[in-house]
Protein backbone atom coordinates (compact mmCIF):
# COMPACT_ATOMS: atom_id res chain seq x y z
CA UNK A 1 0.00 0.00 0.00
CA UNK A 2 1.71 2.78 -1.07
CA UNK A 3 -1.15 5.75 -0.84
CA UNK A 4 -0.67 8.45 2.31
CA UNK A 5 -3.79 7.68 5.08
CA UNK A 6 -4.70 10.57 6.29
CA UNK A 7 -5.97 10.96 9.73
CA UNK A 8 -9.08 12.38 8.51
CA UNK A 9 -11.14 12.86 5.16
CA UNK A 10 -14.91 13.75 4.87
CA UNK A 11 -16.83 11.15 3.11
CA UNK A 12 -18.58 13.29 0.09
CA UNK A 13 -20.87 11.78 -2.75
CA UNK A 14 -22.74 12.49 -5.00
CA UNK A 15 -26.02 13.35 -2.65
CA UNK A 16 -23.84 16.22 -0.98
CA UNK A 17 -23.02 17.31 -4.55
CA UNK A 18 -26.92 17.07 -5.61
CA UNK A 19 -27.80 19.47 -2.15
CA UNK A 20 -25.39 21.92 -2.49
CA UNK A 21 -26.27 22.42 -6.09
CA UNK A 22 -29.62 23.00 -5.64
CA UNK A 23 -28.93 25.75 -2.54
CA UNK A 24 -26.37 27.36 -4.91
CA UNK A 25 -29.39 27.86 -7.81
CA UNK A 26 -31.65 28.67 -5.73
CA UNK A 27 -29.95 31.82 -5.14
CA UNK A 28 -30.57 31.09 -1.21
CA UNK A 29 -26.85 31.13 -0.24
CA UNK A 30 -26.70 33.08 2.61
CA UNK A 31 -28.37 32.45 6.04
CA UNK A 32 -31.82 32.09 4.93
CA UNK A 33 -33.01 29.05 2.81
CA UNK A 34 -34.92 25.64 3.15
CA UNK A 35 -31.83 23.56 3.81
CA UNK A 36 -31.18 25.63 7.33
CA UNK A 37 -34.80 24.87 8.96
CA UNK A 38 -34.13 21.12 7.38
CA UNK A 39 -30.79 20.66 9.36
CA UNK A 40 -32.23 22.00 12.12
CA UNK A 41 -35.16 19.69 11.95
CA UNK A 42 -33.30 16.97 11.71
CA UNK A 43 -30.82 16.79 13.54
CA UNK A 44 -33.02 17.46 16.64
CA UNK A 45 -34.83 14.09 15.82
CA UNK A 46 -31.39 12.63 15.40
CA UNK A 47 -30.56 13.43 18.61
CA UNK A 48 -34.21 12.93 20.34
CA UNK A 49 -34.56 17.11 21.43
CA UNK A 50 -37.04 19.30 20.99
CA UNK A 51 -35.03 22.13 19.26
CA UNK A 52 -31.68 22.58 17.62
CA UNK A 53 -30.17 25.67 16.37
CA UNK A 54 -27.23 25.73 13.51
CA UNK A 55 -24.78 28.22 14.34
CA UNK A 56 -21.74 29.02 12.38
CA UNK A 57 -19.23 26.85 13.73
CA UNK A 58 -18.90 24.73 16.75
CA UNK A 59 -16.90 27.47 18.89
CA UNK A 60 -19.60 29.75 18.14
CA UNK A 61 -22.43 27.75 18.68
CA UNK A 62 -21.22 26.74 23.06
CA UNK A 63 -20.34 30.98 23.06
CA UNK A 64 -24.27 30.77 22.22
CA UNK A 65 -24.92 28.25 24.52
CA UNK A 66 -23.32 29.49 27.53
CA UNK A 67 -24.54 33.14 26.94
CA UNK A 68 -28.31 31.81 26.16
CA UNK A 69 -27.61 29.43 29.74
CA UNK A 70 -27.15 32.84 31.67
CA UNK A 71 -23.26 32.76 31.91
CA UNK A 72 -21.76 35.73 32.95
CA UNK A 73 -18.35 37.52 32.84
CA UNK A 74 -17.15 36.56 36.41
CA UNK A 75 -18.65 33.65 36.66
CA UNK A 76 -16.77 29.59 36.92
CA UNK A 77 -17.30 27.48 34.16
CA UNK A 78 -15.80 23.85 34.81
CA UNK A 79 -14.18 22.10 31.80
CA UNK A 80 -12.31 19.36 31.60
CA UNK A 81 -8.35 20.19 31.24
CA UNK A 82 -7.68 17.55 28.25
CA UNK A 83 -10.05 18.92 25.42
CA UNK A 84 -10.18 21.24 22.43
CA UNK A 85 -8.90 24.92 23.19
CA UNK A 86 -12.57 26.15 21.74
CA UNK A 87 -14.29 24.71 25.37
CA UNK A 88 -12.31 27.10 27.71
CA UNK A 89 -11.68 30.12 24.88
CA UNK A 90 -16.14 30.23 24.62
CA UNK A 91 -15.79 31.00 28.62
CA UNK A 92 -13.26 33.18 27.65
CA UNK A 93 -15.20 35.32 25.71
CA UNK A 94 -17.91 36.13 28.23
CA UNK A 95 -15.25 37.14 30.86
CA UNK A 96 -15.97 33.77 32.64
CA UNK A 97 -12.86 31.81 34.04
CA UNK A 98 -12.62 28.09 32.79
CA UNK A 99 -12.18 26.21 35.93
CA UNK A 100 -9.39 23.41 34.13
CA UNK A 101 -9.81 19.74 35.97
CA UNK A 102 -8.69 16.66 35.57
CA UNK A 103 -9.90 14.36 33.84
CA UNK A 104 -10.93 10.37 34.27
CA UNK A 105 -7.99 8.09 32.92
CA UNK A 106 -10.36 5.18 31.07
CA UNK A 107 -12.61 7.51 29.21
CA UNK A 108 -10.59 10.38 28.75
CA UNK A 109 -13.55 12.60 30.02
CA UNK A 110 -14.09 15.03 32.72
CA UNK A 111 -13.73 13.25 36.14
CA UNK A 112 -17.02 13.57 38.52
CA UNK A 113 -14.60 13.72 41.58
CA UNK A 114 -12.80 16.39 40.01
CA UNK A 115 -16.01 18.82 39.54
CA UNK A 116 -17.08 17.89 43.18
CA UNK A 117 -13.30 19.41 44.23
CA UNK A 118 -13.45 22.43 41.87
CA UNK A 119 -16.74 24.01 42.89
CA UNK A 120 -17.07 27.58 44.55
CA UNK A 121 -19.53 30.24 45.15
CA UNK A 122 -18.90 31.44 41.44
CA UNK A 123 -19.46 28.17 39.63
CA UNK A 124 -22.19 28.52 37.94
CA UNK A 125 -22.23 25.80 35.03
CA UNK A 126 -19.91 22.21 34.03
CA UNK A 127 -18.89 21.63 30.57
CA UNK A 128 -18.24 18.15 30.00
CA UNK A 129 -16.61 17.10 26.98
CA UNK A 130 -17.72 13.71 25.25
CA UNK A 131 -13.85 13.39 24.46
CA UNK A 132 -12.91 11.56 20.60
CA UNK A 133 -16.69 10.04 20.74
CA UNK A 134 -16.61 8.79 23.83
CA UNK A 135 -18.88 9.85 26.33
CA UNK A 136 -18.30 11.66 29.71
CA UNK A 137 -20.08 9.70 32.85
CA UNK A 138 -23.15 11.81 32.84
CA UNK A 139 -25.29 10.95 35.44
CA UNK A 140 -22.93 11.55 38.50
CA UNK A 141 -22.16 15.05 36.77
CA UNK A 142 -25.84 15.54 36.54
CA UNK A 143 -26.17 14.85 40.13
CA UNK A 144 -23.22 17.14 41.02
CA UNK A 145 -24.82 20.04 39.24
CA UNK A 146 -28.37 19.16 40.29
CA UNK A 147 -27.03 19.68 43.91
CA UNK A 148 -25.20 22.84 43.39
CA UNK A 149 -27.76 24.39 41.24
CA UNK A 150 -25.18 24.39 37.90
CA UNK A 151 -26.01 24.60 34.31
CA UNK A 152 -24.67 21.43 32.24
CA UNK A 153 -23.87 22.49 28.47
CA UNK A 154 -22.53 19.46 26.64
CA UNK A 155 -19.58 19.71 24.56
CA UNK A 156 -20.65 16.94 21.80
CA UNK A 157 -18.33 18.65 18.91
CA UNK A 158 -16.92 14.74 18.27
CA UNK A 159 -19.61 12.65 19.32
CA UNK A 160 -22.89 12.89 17.01
CA UNK A 161 -24.75 9.72 17.40
CA UNK A 162 -22.77 8.42 21.15
CA UNK A 163 -24.99 7.18 23.41
CA UNK A 164 -24.79 7.16 27.19
CA UNK A 165 -27.59 4.37 28.93
CA UNK A 166 -29.54 3.89 26.14
CA UNK A 167 -29.61 7.88 25.12
CA UNK A 168 -28.04 10.11 22.74
CA UNK A 169 -25.73 12.66 23.46
CA UNK A 170 -27.54 16.22 22.86
CA UNK A 171 -30.04 15.34 25.71
CA UNK A 172 -27.92 14.71 28.45
CA UNK A 173 -27.90 18.09 29.71
CA UNK A 174 -29.23 21.79 29.91
CA UNK A 175 -28.18 21.90 26.13
CA UNK A 176 -25.46 20.90 23.95
CA UNK A 177 -22.88 22.00 21.44
CA UNK A 178 -21.98 19.67 18.15
CA UNK A 179 -19.57 20.73 15.32
CA UNK A 180 -19.73 20.38 11.88
CA UNK A 181 -15.84 21.05 10.96
CA UNK A 182 -14.40 18.82 8.28
CA UNK A 183 -13.37 15.96 10.55
CA UNK A 184 -15.81 15.64 12.93
CA UNK A 185 -18.45 12.64 12.42
CA UNK A 186 -20.67 14.59 9.45
CA UNK A 187 -19.61 17.79 7.91
CA UNK A 188 -20.92 20.83 6.50
CA UNK A 189 -17.59 22.93 5.73
CA UNK A 190 -17.73 24.72 8.92
CA UNK A 191 -20.78 24.50 10.98
CA UNK A 192 -22.32 24.20 14.62
CA UNK A 193 -25.40 23.28 16.27
CA UNK A 194 -26.81 23.78 19.46
CA UNK A 195 -29.68 20.98 20.81
CA UNK A 196 -31.91 21.52 23.85
CA UNK A 197 -35.39 20.86 25.27
CA UNK A 198 -35.47 24.51 26.69
CA UNK A 199 -37.72 26.12 24.79
CA UNK A 200 -35.91 29.94 26.52
CA UNK A 201 -32.82 29.04 26.08
CA UNK A 202 -33.37 28.40 22.12
CA UNK A 203 -35.31 31.20 21.90
CA UNK A 204 -32.31 33.26 23.84
CA UNK A 205 -29.63 31.71 21.32
CA UNK A 206 -31.79 32.04 18.46
CA UNK A 207 -32.23 35.96 19.24
CA UNK A 208 -28.09 36.59 20.04
CA UNK A 209 -27.23 34.71 16.94
CA UNK A 210 -29.13 37.24 14.77
CA UNK A 211 -27.51 40.49 16.13
CA UNK A 212 -30.28 40.42 19.22
CA UNK A 213 -32.66 41.43 16.57
CA UNK A 214 -36.18 42.61 18.01
CA UNK A 215 -38.79 39.58 16.94
CA UNK A 216 -41.31 42.17 16.66
CA UNK A 217 -39.19 45.60 15.11
CA UNK A 218 -36.64 44.72 12.33
CA UNK A 219 -33.01 46.63 13.07
CA UNK A 220 -34.17 47.43 16.96
CA UNK A 221 -31.72 45.74 18.87
CA UNK A 222 -31.64 45.86 23.05
CA UNK A 223 -28.27 44.17 23.69
CA UNK A 224 -25.46 43.42 21.76
CA UNK A 225 -25.50 39.96 19.23
CA UNK A 226 -23.80 38.30 16.98
CA UNK A 227 -23.57 37.37 13.71
CA UNK A 228 -23.32 33.30 14.42
CA UNK A 229 -25.82 32.09 11.52
CA UNK A 230 -25.16 29.50 9.28
CA UNK A 231 -25.51 29.41 5.54
CA UNK A 232 -28.04 27.61 3.49
CA UNK A 233 -25.12 26.29 1.29
CA UNK A 234 -23.74 24.25 4.73
CA UNK A 235 -27.00 23.35 5.62
CA UNK A 236 -27.25 21.59 2.27
CA UNK A 237 -23.96 19.58 3.06
CA UNK A 238 -24.87 18.86 6.78
CA UNK A 239 -28.61 17.64 5.69
CA UNK A 240 -27.37 15.59 3.00
CA UNK A 241 -24.13 14.19 5.38
CA UNK A 242 -26.93 13.60 8.12
CA UNK A 243 -28.87 11.83 5.85
CA UNK A 244 -26.11 9.53 5.71
CA UNK A 245 -24.62 9.45 9.00
CA UNK A 246 -26.82 5.98 10.41
CA UNK A 247 -24.34 4.56 7.61
CA UNK A 248 -21.61 6.36 8.57
CA UNK A 249 -21.60 5.12 12.42
CA UNK A 250 -21.64 1.93 11.60
CA UNK A 251 -19.03 1.86 9.04
CA UNK A 252 -17.27 3.61 11.84
CA UNK A 253 -18.02 0.83 13.89
CA UNK A 254 -16.27 -1.84 12.01
CA UNK A 255 -13.27 0.54 11.59
CA UNK A 256 -13.30 0.66 15.25
CA UNK A 257 -13.92 -3.26 15.59
CA UNK A 258 -11.23 -3.64 13.03
CA UNK A 259 -8.50 -1.78 14.99
CA UNK A 260 -9.87 -3.24 18.24
CA UNK A 261 -9.08 -7.02 16.61
CA UNK A 262 -5.52 -5.93 15.41
CA UNK A 263 -4.61 -4.17 18.58
CA UNK A 264 -6.70 -6.62 20.83
CA UNK A 265 -3.07 -7.47 22.45
CA UNK A 266 -2.24 -3.94 23.45
CA UNK A 267 -5.52 -3.66 25.71
CA UNK A 268 -6.68 -0.56 23.99
CA UNK A 269 -9.81 1.78 24.48
CA UNK A 270 -10.62 2.20 20.82
CA UNK A 271 -13.63 5.46 20.49
CA UNK A 272 -14.82 7.57 17.68
CA UNK A 273 -11.12 8.64 17.26
CA UNK A 274 -8.94 5.73 17.70
CA UNK A 275 -6.21 6.66 20.80
CA UNK A 276 -3.07 5.15 21.42
CA UNK A 277 -0.87 5.40 24.50
CA UNK A 278 2.90 4.77 25.08
CA UNK A 279 3.99 5.37 28.56
CA UNK A 280 6.51 7.41 29.14
CA UNK A 281 6.68 8.55 25.85
CA UNK A 282 6.88 11.90 26.69
CA UNK A 283 6.21 14.79 23.81
CA UNK A 284 9.45 14.00 21.55
CA UNK A 285 8.85 10.61 21.80
CA UNK A 286 5.97 11.09 20.71
CA UNK A 287 6.80 13.67 17.51
CA UNK A 288 9.25 10.83 16.75
CA UNK A 289 6.93 7.90 16.69
CA UNK A 290 4.52 10.18 14.58
CA UNK A 291 7.56 10.69 12.22
CA UNK A 292 8.16 7.69 11.96
CA UNK A 293 4.43 6.84 11.15
CA UNK A 294 4.21 9.68 8.77
CA UNK A 295 7.52 8.23 6.48
CA UNK A 296 5.35 4.85 6.36
CA UNK A 297 2.27 6.70 4.75
CA UNK A 298 0.08 6.76 7.75
CA UNK A 299 -0.59 9.84 9.35
CA UNK A 300 -1.38 10.56 13.33
CA UNK A 301 -2.11 13.47 15.33
CA UNK A 302 -1.15 14.24 19.23
CA UNK A 303 -3.33 14.30 21.63
CA UNK A 304 -4.51 17.62 22.62
CA UNK A 305 -2.03 19.76 25.51
CA UNK A 306 -3.40 20.33 28.67
CA UNK A 307 -5.57 23.60 28.69
CA UNK A 308 -3.76 24.94 31.88
CA UNK A 309 0.15 24.20 29.85
CA UNK A 310 -1.89 27.23 27.22
CA UNK A 311 -0.33 30.38 28.95
CA UNK A 312 -3.28 32.45 28.72
CA UNK A 313 -4.86 29.72 31.39
CA UNK A 314 -2.40 29.53 33.94
CA UNK A 315 -2.03 26.18 35.45
CA UNK A 316 -4.05 23.69 36.64
CA UNK A 317 -2.90 20.49 39.40
CA UNK A 318 -4.60 17.54 36.76
CA UNK A 319 -2.26 14.74 36.91
CA UNK A 320 -4.20 12.91 34.80
CA UNK A 321 -4.45 15.06 31.87
CA UNK A 322 -0.54 15.58 31.92
CA UNK A 323 0.34 11.94 32.17
CA UNK A 324 -2.03 11.44 29.80
CA UNK A 325 -2.30 13.85 27.00
CA UNK A 326 1.82 13.51 26.28
CA UNK A 327 1.58 9.97 25.77
CA UNK A 328 -1.26 9.94 23.83
CA UNK A 329 -1.74 9.79 19.64
CA UNK A 330 -4.90 9.65 17.32
CA UNK A 331 -4.91 7.32 14.64
CA UNK A 332 -6.72 7.24 11.20
CA UNK A 333 -10.54 6.61 12.03
CA UNK A 334 -12.88 8.01 9.16
CA UNK A 335 -15.92 6.93 7.59
CA UNK A 336 -14.49 5.16 4.52
CA UNK A 337 -11.89 3.23 5.81
CA UNK A 338 -10.90 -0.05 5.02
CA UNK A 339 -10.18 -3.02 6.71
CA UNK A 340 -7.02 -3.47 4.71
CA UNK A 341 -6.17 0.25 5.27
CA UNK A 342 -6.73 -0.55 8.96
CA UNK A 343 -4.66 -3.56 8.97
CA UNK A 344 -1.86 -1.35 7.10
CA UNK A 345 -1.76 1.06 9.80
CA UNK A 346 -1.78 -1.49 13.34
CA UNK A 347 0.84 -3.26 11.17
CA UNK A 348 3.13 0.09 10.68
CA UNK A 349 2.29 1.13 14.41
CA UNK A 350 3.73 -2.38 14.86
CA UNK A 351 7.07 -1.87 13.12
CA UNK A 352 7.92 1.34 14.86
CA UNK A 353 6.42 0.47 18.66
CA UNK A 354 8.70 -1.19 21.02
CA UNK A 355 6.95 -4.76 21.55
CA UNK A 356 5.56 -4.06 25.37
CA UNK A 357 4.65 -0.33 24.59
CA UNK A 358 1.39 0.53 23.89
CA UNK A 359 -1.14 -0.33 26.80
C1 LIG B 1 -14.07 20.70 17.06
C2 LIG B 1 -14.33 20.99 18.47
C3 LIG B 1 -14.90 22.21 18.90
C4 LIG B 1 -15.10 23.41 18.02
O1 LIG B 1 -15.76 23.21 16.85
P1 LIG B 1 -15.46 24.16 15.58
O2 LIG B 1 -16.59 23.83 14.67
O3 LIG B 1 -14.14 23.73 15.05
O4 LIG B 1 -15.48 25.56 16.03
C5 LIG B 1 -15.22 22.34 20.24
N1 LIG B 1 -14.96 21.36 21.13
C6 LIG B 1 -14.38 20.20 20.76
C7 LIG B 1 -14.15 19.14 21.79
C8 LIG B 1 -14.03 19.99 19.42
O5 LIG B 1 -13.42 18.85 19.07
Amino acid sequence: MDTFIPISQPSIGEKELAYVSDAVRSGWVSSLGPYIESFERKFAAFCGSRFALTASNGTTALHLALLAAGIEAGDEVIVPDLTFIATANAAAYIGARPVLVDIDVETLCISPAAIERAITPKTRAIVPVHLYGHPADMDPINAIAEKHGLVVIEDAAEAHGAEYRGRRVGTLGKCAVFSFYGNKVITSGEGGMITTDDEALYTKAKRLRDHAMSPDKRYWHEEIGYNYRMTNLQAALGVAQLERIDAFMAQRRDVVGWYREALAHRRRNVYCMVCVEVEGMGDAGRQHLMGELRKRGVDSRPYFYPISDMPMYGSADTPVAHRVSHSGINLPSFTDLTREQVLHICAQLEAVLPADAAR
